[in-house]
């Protein structure tokens, strides 16, 4: 089954309405033939009903900006999942694919209760790459000659080091992600203690 066929079939199958009802156990309450719903928005603090529901295009909006799409975009809205991970748990639960074996389904959930742990130490390590890399091209900045390259030959095999990171870091592979992470956390600790 296509990636398109997918995600139309999630869109037909599973409403705004039931979304936020099945995952934030809201019940917008629907006048038979209004066009559209408001409701308080779930995603800030709310006082006045800013949340739209269109449900014949099955499409929201919150007109406070916090943002607007289809059920999927929603779904990973409430999850903090990216929309691919949005589309995995879906297809799963509406049963789009009987045919996904439960042992994927129960390591996809198990890595992404892991993922939920290291998600900030994760965010730090970014940081600390995307820090060390721009003060190193700083310092490539000002090479003016051969010795100074010989001086400075750690620092031009560490840049291409840190995009691998950065790279594996944004790997759609849980495990890569976890892998480098673990493998950087010595340093992320060491560099907090020189920041302190
Ligand atoms: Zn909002």
């Amino acid at each position: 089954m296509s990636e398109n066929t997918v995600i139309q079939e999630i869109k037909c199958m599973l409403s705004i309405e039931d979304a936020l009802h099945q995952y934030l156990g809201i019940k917008p309450d629907r006048k038979s033939n209004a066009k559209s719903l408001n409701i308080k928005c779930p995603f800030h603090n709310d006082r006045s009903p800013s949340f739209t529901i269109w449900p014949q295009s099955n499409t929201w909006k919150c007109w406070a900006g916090c943002g607007h799409g289809d059920v999927i975009n929603l779904v990973s809205k409430i999850h903090s999942f990216s929309n691919e991970d949005a589309i995995l748990l879906l297809r799963k639960q509406l049963l789009i694919e009987r045919k996904w074996p439960a042992t994927v389904y129960t390591t996809w959930i198990n890595n992404r209760k892991l993922l939920t742990g290291f998600k900030e130490t994760k965010k730090q390590i970014v940081f600390m790459l995307l820090e060390i890399r721009s003060l190193f091209k700083i310092v490539l900045k000002q090479v003016t000659s051969f010795e100074d390259i010989d001086l400075l030959g750690d620092v031009y095999h560490t840049i291409p080091l840190i995009e691998k990171y950065l790279e594996e870091l944004e790997s759609r592979e849980i495990e890569m992600q976890i892998a480098t992470v673990k493998h950087l956390l010595p340093f992320l600790n060491k560099w907090r203690e020189n920041c302190e």
